[in-house]
């Protein structure tokens, strides 16, 4: 029989396995906290279940986080932490802290099939779906590696399915580990603070708004279907006028009253003042923030981040019409943590790494 590794289960998957064992439901709920709660992975350590439990689990079962390779941490505080995915693949998670808050950056595939013309995880093709083991397994490892503050509350307060991959195409392992991030008997973070960003898969934006509402961010990038086909390519499938009715539908049921529009600012392709108008008129009817990023260079790109007086004046027209824009702070720079920069095969990545490391020691 193969070992089974509970850090795949979600509540009502480890009920359902305990029910399997002759146990009862409420055993699930004190392993979950063991396991995410305190990051147990002994169950010799679980003190609070009978000793025959134990042995059986023990013998039946696991708790095996993804093998971390390396952390690192930048002068501002943001941390980096390489995963081990198997076949010389790596899997980013960021740590990145702002005042009070304290946002975890996770990732859901080895590459992306959506192939965006900008974005280095699509240039590198699709490998494979994480499992739910790997996907909480970051928040397990982050939490387990920053632990809490002097008042004893929780460093990681947000998450931002925002790293390599994209989440909703990877869909039932996601939501089983967005279910443990916003359960209190693993990680209890609130519907609020958990973002998933989607380059707009329709179908599956809809099932998320049944299955598990979170907040959602959806990469806009292009304010017409003519530049969002070429640089978004799922936009063929998925044009601009569902994709804004999809997003209206999901607000009925989204935890926050506002979708952010994530848009990257590539000099000379989608940043010319027209570009915010065109954008002001297709979103009217969706209440949004935007979230302007400038662009993250990585080899053989062919693009080149906005100027920043270019931002300033798109930014501004767009803040004219009545909308909040907030424009992302290119953070642990010094580690390679930017949006767009999570990939790579841990060979290279690891030597990348080490000159990093050299940077951050100085
Ligand atoms: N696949 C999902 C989530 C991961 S990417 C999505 O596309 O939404 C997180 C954000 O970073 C997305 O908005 C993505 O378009 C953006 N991004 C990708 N490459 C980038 C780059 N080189 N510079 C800046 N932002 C980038
Ligand atoms: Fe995939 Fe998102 Fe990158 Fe597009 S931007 S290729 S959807 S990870």
């Amino acid at each position: 029989m193969p070992i089974t590794n509970l850090l795949d289960y979600d509540l009502a998957g480890l009920t359902g396995y305990f029910a399997e064992l002759g146990e009862k439901p409420f055993r699930a709920k004190q392993v979950l906290r063991w396991i995410h709660h305190f990051g147990v992975s002994d169950f010799a350590l679980m003190s609070d279940l009978a000793k025959s439990l134990r042995d059986k689990l023990s013998a039946e079962a696991q708790i095996v986080p993804p093998q971390m390779i390396s952390e690192q941490a930048a002068a501002d505080g943001t941390h980096k932490w390489l995963l081990n995915a198997g076949e010389m693949n790596g899997v980013e998670t960021v740590f990145i802290p702002d005042g009070t808050r304290g946002t975890l950056c996770v990732s859901s595939q080895v590459g992306c099939a959506l192939e965006c013309s900008f974005c280095a995880t699509g240039r590198q093709g699709f490998n494979r779906n994480l499992s739910v083991a790997e996907i909480i397994g970051q928040l397990w490892w982050a939490n387990h590696a920053l632990g809490r503050d002097p008042k004893g509350d929780r460093i990681i307060t947000n998450v931002v399915m925002m790293g390599m991959g994209e989440p909703l195409a990877n869909y039932a392992n996601v939501v089983t580990a967005l279910n443990l991030m916003l359960d209190d008997h693993a990680y209890g973070l609130s519907r609020r603070r958990v973002t998933v960003s989607t380059s707009g898969l329709i179908p599956a934006m809809d099932r998320l708004r049944e299955d598990c509402p979170v907040a959602l961010a959806v990469s806009l990038h292009a304010p017409n279907d003519q530049i969002r086909d070429e640089i978004v390519p799922i936009n063929r499938k998925y044009p601009l006028h569902e994709l804004m009715a999809a997003c209206q539908r999901y607000l009925e049921k989204a935890p926050r009253d506002f979708i952010t529009f994530e848009y990257v600012m590539l000099d000379g392709i989608n940043d010319h003042p027209e570009h915010a108008r065109q954008l002001i008129t297709l979103v009217r009817d969706v209440p949004c923030k935007f979230n302007l990023i400038p662009f993250n260079p990585f080899p053989n790109s062919g693009y080149r981040r906005s100027r920043p007086e270019t931002i300033q004046r798109f930014r501004d027209i767009l803040i004219q019409a009545g909308h909040i824009v907030t424009q992302r702070r290119t953070r642990g720079d010094d580690i390679d943590a930017a949006c767009g920069q999570l990939a790579g095969q841990v060979q290279d990545k690891t030597q990348r790494l080490l000159r990093r490391i050299e940077v951050v020691h100085e």
